[in-house]
């Protein structure tokens, strides 16, 4: 952000978003989120914790939403504006869920459904499949039991010590990175042998969070939900090779589109932030044929977004949002303080 920009950012914060608003509230907002639990069963681990939203959490952000005059739309009703050229609303939010954790359907779909909300369920294809590592909880069980993590893979080693918990997941986002980088193919033995644990454990975790087909399918059924993918092992694809990125994206729409027996047009990229998406990933998602993707990425939709369409921003939205923050979201200060001018 150069000068002038803080001087405006400043200006807007200021003023309370009224100038802000009619520049980069745009048309609405596409929130992201992971798991719906209640308070007890949330992690302590922040990062973790913040994974996950109450149903009551839920429940007053939709009230707020629909006091506010929001209208709530699907990722369908996104792509139907731009295909008949029409606008989209001018205050929209668009709830959409990330992985495919069970409490979508036992917490999450019960809110929803009260408030008839639409929402996306973005399926990364080893939840159901069973094969998914769920490493931000192994890291944070680990750090609880020991004092050092070792990672290591054909890129080399490299280790990570602390001497408490808060110091540990301090470090975490640069544990993740290092576990992200893992080539796909070496992950599954290399995440056994850095947190000392046998490929089974992997396996009995991932069952024990995460949606079975047959629940994926009967959420399918639902009118209100839409299935969309989100690679085969949820992999970030900006730290993997080409051709695994396009294996991964593509065998991931195939195989859900094989079991809910419908198309599958929506994509969220794994992890999704700028260490995760690069523009041939985006290319790479446009070819095989969706019609949107999201990011982790914070900005507002407007009506420009619709010529970006693979890569649209989205705002985390949990218990841990705090209503100034939210509000920044809403009168786009929060949008301008991250991309400037940039309104797509
Ligand atoms: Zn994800």
């Amino acid at each position: 952000m150069n000068w002038l920009e803080r001087k405006i950012l400043g200006f807007f914060v200021k003023t309370k978003g009224v100038f802000s608003a009619p520049l980069f509230a745009g048309n609405g907002l596409i929130f992201m989120l992971h798991r719906v639990l209640p308070e007890h069963e949330r992690s302590v681990f922040s990062l973790n914790k913040g994974l996950a939203i109450t149903p009551e959490k839920l429940e007053e952000f939709i009230l707020l939403f629909k006091n506010k005059g929001y209208q709530f739309i699907s990722m369908d009703d996104i792509v139907t504006c731009i295909e008949n050229g029409s606008k989209l609303p001018n205050k929209f939010i668009c709830f959409t869920l990330d992985d495919g954790y069970r409490d979508n359907l036992v917490h999450g779909l019960p809110i929803f459904k009260k408030y008839q909300v639409p929402f996306t369920l973005y399926i990364t294809n080893c939840f159901p499949n069973g094969t998914a590592i769920l490493w931000w909880y192994l890291f944070e069980n680990h750090a609880k039991s020991f004092n050092e993590l070792i990672i290591s893979s054909s890129l080399g080693q490299k280790e990570f010590s602390w001497v408490n918990e808060a110091e540990a997941f301090n470090q975490f986002t640069h544990v993740s990175e290092a576990i992200k980088s893992i080539p796909a193919t070496e992950l599954r033995s290399a995440l056994s042998n850095s947190f000392g644990l046998p490929e089974s454990e992997f396996e009995k975790h991932c069952k024990s969070v995460a949606l079975s087909w047959g629940e994926i399918i009967q959420l399918s059924k639902e009118p209100l939900v839409t299935i969309g993918a989100h690679t085969m092992n949820h992999v970030s694809v900006k730290q993997q090779a080409t051709n695994l990125v396009e294996e991964e994206i593509q065998a991931s729409k195939l195989e859900i589109e094989r079991y809910i027996g419908k198309e599958v047009c929506h994509f969220a990229y794994p992890f999704g932030g700028t260490f995760d998406v690069s523009l041939r990933d985006i290319e790479i998602a446009k070819s095989i044929g969706f019609k949107t993707a999201t990011l982790n990425q914070p900005g507002n939709i407007f009506n420009s977004s619709k010529n970006n369409t693979l890569a649209l921003f989205r705002m985390p939205l949990g218990n841990e949002t705090s209503s100034e923050r939210l509000g920044y979201y809403l009168n786009g200060i929060y949008h301008f303080s991250n991309n400037s001018f940039r309104k797509y």
